[in-house]
């Protein structure tokens, strides 16, 4: 069995790593994610095995959290004195700022760059922690004042029978509200800026596929942590290869004395031409298929492979000797293949 995470760190682990999920995934990615995990690593699998009953606990207090909305958004929004739980990374500031948003990027590439994969750069418009007042929203110089309208906590009760408090629209939850706010940022501590970040494309990938940059989205309000970076491939059609999932289609043309008799043919395939046996007897539409020469799967595991559709190409205008050669062969011939309609 390959365990995904040592036994029960030290310090609680980031409930998002816990489930292997992004800050944005939607509730139904969400309890996927808790559905595939708990399946691997249920003690009723796993009897006896006390790293992985560590592990099950693990996921199932992420989950618990994650699943609910309420609890979903207080984490998100970084510890509270007294609450208990310290989210490596981001309680360097006592009263940081929430995670900032993720950010979707299509990135386009070439039909060749998705089959072998790609070191990209990818130019993104994002927001940055402001330089001017170091993401914290205030005009140098000027002071934070408590924030009004929660109290200074960061939370308020917008509902009566809410099991939990939300996060303070007013200062975004860091219980600071900003009377002077600097003047580069509005005073949200963040601003826009053009970054290029470095992303690895795997080979395999296709259109639609989504692939997560943690940390590399934009910057939260007031210092909060980066969002991540989703880039959305889109990958370009090739004239020569008809893509569907990690096989690829291919066409080649035989002659009739090709198809008749077999032949060896050199066919098109991701690393130049390959031979390919044509039997003898081919007809025209069949398909060869050749083991391992598509795509190679996202999971890293193998390739698909690639069907060659054989073509027969028919010769037209043919000089009077060819002619009769052909009328020879139909005498020989000893069937019909229409046969069957008169039945
Ligand atoms: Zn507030
Ligand atoms: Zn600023």
């Amino acid at each position: 069995m390959i365990r995904a995470a040592p036994a029960k760190p030290p310090m609680p682990r980031d409930y998002y790593t816990v489930l292997d999920v992004s800050v944005s995934s939607t509730p139904v990615q969400i309890r996927q994610a808790y559905q595939r995990l708990a399946r691997r690593y249920s003690p009723d699998v796993n009897f006896l095995d006390r790293d992985t009953e560590a592990l099950f606990e693990e996921i199932v207090e992420a989950y618990r959290v994650l699943s609910n909305p309420t609890a979903r958004t207080l984490y998100d929004r970084g510890p509270v004195a007294g609450e208990g739980i310290l989210r490596p990374g981001r309680a360097s500031r006592p009263m940081a700022g929430r995670r900032g948003e993720s950010l979707h990027v299509p990135v386009e590439l070439s039909f060749q760059q998705a089959a072998s994969g790609v070191a990209t750069d990818v130019v993104v418009e994002r927001l940055s922690p402001c330089r001017t007042c170091q993401a914290t929203g205030l005009r140098p110089g000027a002071a934070a004042a408590g924030c009004g309208h929660c109290g200074g906590t960061g939370a308020v009760w917008t509902d009566r029978g809410a099991i939990a408090p939300e996060t303070c629209p007013a200062c975004d939850g860091t219980g600071e509200r900003v009377s002077d706010p600097c003047s580069a940022c509005r005073g949200r501590g963040a601003r826009p800026e053009t970054a290029t970040v470095a992303v690895a494309i795997p080979a395999g990938v296709d259109t639609g596929v989504q692939l997560r940059v943690p940390g590399e989205g934009h910057a939260g309000p007031f210092g909060g942590p980066r969002g991540d970076l989703m880039v959305i491939a889109r990958v370009r059609e090739d004239t020569a290869f008809t893509r569907k999932g990690d096989n690829l289609y291919v066409e080649l043309a035989v002659t009739v004395v090709e198809a008749v008799l077999g032949v060896k043919a050199k066919v098109l395939t991701l690393e130049g031409t390959a031979e390919v046996v044509v039997p003898p007897g081919t007809q025209s539409g069949q398909v060869l298929r050749m083991r391992g020469r598509g795509l190679p799967r996202l999971s890293g595991e193998g390739r698909g492979d690639l069907y060659v559709t054989v073509r027969v190409a028919i010769p037209r205008g043919i000089d009077a000797r060819t002619q009769e050669l052909f009328r020879e062969i139909g005498r020989l011939l000893p069937a019909s293949p229409r046969q069957e309609m008169r039945a």
